[in-house]
């Protein structure tokens, strides 16, 4: 089964809103196995976005990311990271589909609520970032 890594990101924990996230996480078919509640520091989420470390937005993606808790997650299904992908929405969530968490949560394209890997490669990469392989059941 393919696993990818998924962050519900602070605006969530904000709102107090992470249960439903779950349950639209597992309504899709989704296995939550691995999850734990962290402040990201400045030089994780710096690593984390690094790809993005040329883009005008990167320096409030970075302010965002530490404003205040994120859950961290694993996520493991049948395609679970194209799976996972098409359950988040759009990154802009007025172009995100019904139904999807960024549709139905988010408040703009900088607070979207939730992350998800981009390929098989990152997936593992963001994984070993936040998780230990003893942490994901
Ligand atoms: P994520 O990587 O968080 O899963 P994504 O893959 O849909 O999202 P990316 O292009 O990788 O989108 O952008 C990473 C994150 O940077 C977005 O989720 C969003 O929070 C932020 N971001 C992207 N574009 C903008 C923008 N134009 N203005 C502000 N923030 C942006
Ligand atoms: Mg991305």
């Amino acid at each position: 089964r393919e696993q990818t890594f998924s962050i519900l990101k602070p605006d969530a924990t904000r709102r107090n809103i992470t249960g439903e996230v779950n349950a639209v996480i597992e309504k899709a078919g989704l296995r939550i196995v691995a999850q734990k509640r962290i402040l990201m520091s400045r030089k994780e989420a710096e690593t984390f976005y690094g790809v993005h470390k040329e883009r005008p937005f990167f320096g409030e993606l970075v302010e965002f990311m530490t404003s205040g808790p994120v859950v961290v997650q694993v996520l493991e299904g049948e395609n679970a990271i194209a799976t996972y992908r098409e359950v988040m929405g759009a990154t802009n969530p007025a172009n995100a589909a019904e139904g999807t968490i960024r549709k139905l949560f988010a408040e703009s394209v900088g607070e979207n609520t939730a992350h998800g890997s981009d390929s098989a490669e990152n997936a593992k990469i963001e994984i070993a970032q936040f998780f230990s392989g003893n942490e994901i059941v």
